[in-house]
Formats: structure tokens, C-alpha cells, sequence
């Protein structure tokens, strides 16, 4: 044979058994293991607060104003009401009039402090759509084993589970080691500026910095992703936000004598060329550890692909981005959303306009994409790109710090097997503010959710399964016991 023939097949032989062996030993980083024993939950009671907290409207409807301000009083005197022992044992201060923050002084005041944070303000529900609802929106009607209503998972949820919880220890006598905090805004949905913005001016000012944070983000998903068993996301990082105007102009006159392209045309190439132009994306960084998670537990065939990236990178990165999450959470993505251009049919535009929305993966900035788009639009006539406004992306939080296990260790102690991933929150929360006080901002929910959940989020049918409640508060109790 043919030596070239003979180093050919020896090369291709070679090769199998590298990506056959990377295969089979293709394995997830451990992540926390541990086991915490059965947590006791009064879980009528929750439900019943639960039902309660959803019956107070604290709608945000608009940034910097509070509408409906008697409907956040009563809600803070429901907590007072319904939670006396952590309103005997922590030091409450209530900011900007209706945000809280508890501090539970832990034995050991030379560590770090901890914060759990959630928002009890809503969205409003979109008018016309009441009647579609199973349960009237502010009813909290238990149905089926669902307790229905704005709130219910975004994000009241959260607060009355860590209620309950700290109500629990507490009457048990229990006192961390480690201070832990507990801050609830009120309009998280309109900008969360005069709530969790000034919480963490209050802090800063008091000289506290958090080893972690965790706040509302990503679930315990189940059927969301092409693996059998349930994966928990706890988010380390959140995108960041940027608009921006593409301009086009034209000399204008009247459209019976128009020239060969109108602003309209020459902003509609623009339009597509910059569609056709994704920001890079690539297996590093956060979705490369999230991958590096969840790879092992994918059907066979894209487990070769997964545990070979050093061969099959970019078939897997072009396959992932191919669905919208997938690929939202691996790059900036581009979502043009307005246009304008003539005010009447027959005069030719003097000016058309697009504006673009962005939402920054953490290795871009607005002056990245800014740059971006000018070099995509490098050629084209009469198109200028105008930044409008925008924030960076959040900084990245470790996925391997004591902080990140010990979450860990909570969701194995209540969820069980299930994989365990960091991502990134591809819309914003208080968080955005807290990273500045917060070493590790974490973003998850400790429930378990399937598609028909997630579509309840600001939409239709809210709702939190009384099963999902009691497992946030175990959560929130194994989190709570082991600082
Ligand atoms: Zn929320």
C-alpha cells in the first residue's frame, strides 16, 4: 500500500480513538455533593400567606412612581403580621418608603454577610386578558395544586419562602454563623432605582460587601433542554442593555421622480447586512462551563461533538445558536424593533430610522457594538450608527467559589439528581444594583419548571404549584441552616 495511504488510515485511526476516548470519558466537572437531611416545612401555612401576599396589587407601572402606594403599605404590614419572629429578631429598615431590609446578625460577625433579595412588586396585567385567566389575576385561588396570580412566581414567591423559612429557624431558636440579609424591592420591574439602587446606597454606606447574593434568574428546568434529567441554572452573571438608531438619509422631494434608492432602501440594506452580521458567540466563558455540565448527559451523537469541541467547535456552536435561548445566552444578540421614515406615502424621506435593540453578552460594550455595526456598515452611503443609551453587562460571578457550593448543595439537598449549570439572565434584575456590595451575585429560583410555566412570566395564568412553594422553602432553609 500506498505509504501515504498507510499514514492516511493510521491518522484516521488515531483520530477515532481520540474522540471515541474523549466520549467515553466524557464527564461533568463535580459540582457540590452534598446531602442535607429532610427539611420539615409547614407547608399549609405557607400556602395560605402565599395566597394572601398575591391579593395586595403593588403593580409598578411606571419608573420613579409608586401609584398604588397604600397597597405596598399594607403588604409591608402583612409581613409584620404574619412573620413576628423575624420582625422580633432582625433589624428591619424600610428605604425609599416601601423597599425592606432585614439584618440577621449571625454569631460569628467577623464573616462575611450573605443576601437573599426578591422584589414584591408586579407587572400589571395586560388590560383585555383578565377573563383569559383560570383564577382572577390577584386572587391567589388554589386550584389543582396551583396557586394562581400575579406574583406567583415573579416574584412574591421568593420572599414569602424566605419568609417562612427564617420564620421557622428563628422559632427554632436557630442563629447563623454568618450575618444574613434579606432585602425586598418594590419596583424591581420599572428600573429597581429606588429600591434596590438605594438599599445599596444604604449599604455602602453602613460598609457592607457580601461574599454572595442571590436573587430571582434562571429555575430548576425540566424538558427546556434535550437532556433526561431536570437542570438546575444558577445564573453567575446578567446581560447588559443597548440601543441604538441605524439613520439613513435621502435628499427628499416628491416620489413620482424618486432616485435609485430611497433613505427607506438604503436603510433597509443596512437592516439586513447588520442581521447577517452576529456578534461572535463561542464555547467560552460562561457557556463553556455551562456546557462543560451539561455535555456528558446529551444524547450520544452530540456527546461526540460535545466532548470533541476541540474538532467539532463551531458545528456545535452553529447547532446551539440555531435555537433563540440558546443562542441568547451565548452572544449579544440583535432585535431591530422600530422604524421610521416619511410622514406621507408620497413624499420621498428625508431621513429613515431604525432602532436596534441589544443585549450585551458580558464580552461586549456599547462602544463594541457601536464599533461593530460602523465596520459592518463600512461602504454603505448616507447610514450613520447612533448609540442611544445602555449599560454593560454585569460582572461575571465564580461558579466555583464556597458561595456557588453551598447553593449547590442546597438545590442536591432538595431537587435531588439533577445537573447543575451556571448561565447568564438574559433580562435584568435588582442585581444589577447589587453587584456593587456584592462579591458573587447569584441569580435563581428554587422551583421546578416546565415550558408551560415559564409562559406565565408576565403573561397569563401566573401561577406556583403548592409542591414548587414548599421545595423553595426547604431551599431556602438548607441555604439559610448552612451559613
Ligand atoms: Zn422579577
Amino acid at each position: 500500500m500506498n505509504i501515504l495511504i498507510k499514514t492516511a488510515i493510521l491518522a484516521l485511526v488515531i483520530l477515532l480513538v481520540v474522540i471515541g476516548f474523549n466520549t467515553a470519558s466524557y464527564q461533568s466537572p463535580l459540582i457540590a455533593d452534598a446531602r442535607v437531611a429532610a427539611i420539615e416545612v409547614d407547608i399549609d401555612q405557607a400556602v395560605d400567606n402565599m395566597q394572601k401576599a398575591i391579593g395586595y396589587r403593588t403593580v409598578s407601572y411606571e419608573r420613579g412612581a409608586v401609584t398604588n402606594g397604600e397597597q405596598f403599605t399594607q403588604f409591608i404590614e402583612f409581613l409584620e403580621e404574619s412573620y413576628p419572629a423575624v420582625h422580633q429578631h432582625t433589624q428591619r429598615t424600610i428605604i425609599s418608603d416601601y423597599s425592606l431590609l432585614f439584618k440577621w446578625q449571625g454569631k460569628s460577625p467577623e464573616l462575611q454577610p450573605v443576601l437573599l433579595t426578591g422584589h414584591y412588586d408586579v407587572v400589571p396585567v395586560i388590560p383585555g386578558t383578565e377573563d383569559k385567566w383560570e383564577s382572577a389575576p390577584f386572587s391567589g385561588e388554589l386550584k389543582n395544586g396551583y396557586i394562581y396570580g400575579r406574583g406567583a412566581m415573579d416574584d412574591k414567591s421568593a420572599i414569602i419562602a424566605m419568609m417562612e423559612s427564617a420564620e421557622a429557624l428563628l422559632s427554632r431558636g436557630f442563629q447563623p454563623q454568618r450575618t444574613i440579609y434579606f432585602s425586598f424591592g418594590h419596583d424591581e420591574e420599572v428600573s429597581g432605582l429606588s429600591g434596590a439602587g438605594e438599599i445599596v446606597k444604604h449599604l455602602k454606606k453602613s460598609g457592607v460587601q457580601f461574599a454572595w447574593s442571590l436573587d430571582e434568574g434562571s429555575f430548576v428546568m425540566e424538558g427546556l433542554l434535550p437532556v433526561d434529567k431536570p437542570v438546575a441554572m444558577i445564573n453567575v452573571a446578567e446581560k447588559g442593555y443597548v440601543s441604538i438608531d441605524i439613520v439613513a438619509t435621502g435628499a427628499g422631494g416628491h416620489s413620482s421622480m424618486p432616485p435609485k434608492k430611497t433613505a427607506v432602501g438604503k436603510l433597509a440594506e443596512a437592516i439586513v447586512k447588520i442581521q447577517e452580521s452576529p456578534f461572535s458567540g463561542g464555547l467560552s466563558g460562561i457557556s463553556g462551563e455551562m456546557m462543560d455540565q451539561l455535555g456528558p448527559y446529551l444524547p450520544f451523537s452530540q456527546r461526540i461533538l460535545m466532548s470533541n469541541r476541540w474538532l467539532f467547535g463551531s458545528i456545535v456552536e452553529r447547532g446551539l445558536s440555531s435555537s433563540p435561548a440558546m443562542n441568547a445566552s451565548m452572544r449579544t444578540t440583535i432585535a431591530p424593533t422600530m422604524l421610521s421614515a416619511s410622514p406621507k406615502e408620497n413624499v420621498l424621506p428625508i431621513e429613515a430610522r431604525a432602532t436596534i435593540n441589544l443585549r450585551l453578552h458580558p464580552r461586549d460594550t456599547p462602544e463594541s457594538v457601536e464599533q461593530h455595526f460602523n465596520n459592518v456598515l463600512e461602504g454603505f452611503d448616507d447610514v450613520t450608527v447612533k448609540v442611544l443609551h445602555g449599560n454593560n453587562a454585569s460582572p461575571v460571578a465564580s461558579s466555583t467559589s464556597a458561595g456557588f457550593q453551598s447553593l449547590a448543595a442546597s438545590v442536591r439537598a432538595v431537587f435531588g439528581d439533577v445537573i447543575i449549570v451556571p448561565g447568564i439572565t438574559v433580562a435584568a434584575t435588582d442585581s444589577r444594583h447589587y453587584v456593587s456590595v456584592s462579591d458573587n451575585a447569584y441569580r435563581f429560583n428554587p422551583m421546578q419548571v416546565g415550558t408551560e410555566d415559564i409562559a406565565g412570566f408576565h403573561g397569563t395564568n401566573e401561577r406556583v404549584s403548592v409542591e414548587n412553594l414548599g421545595k423553595a422553602v426547604q431551599f431556602y432553609q438548607s441555604v439559610i441552616s448552612n451559613q
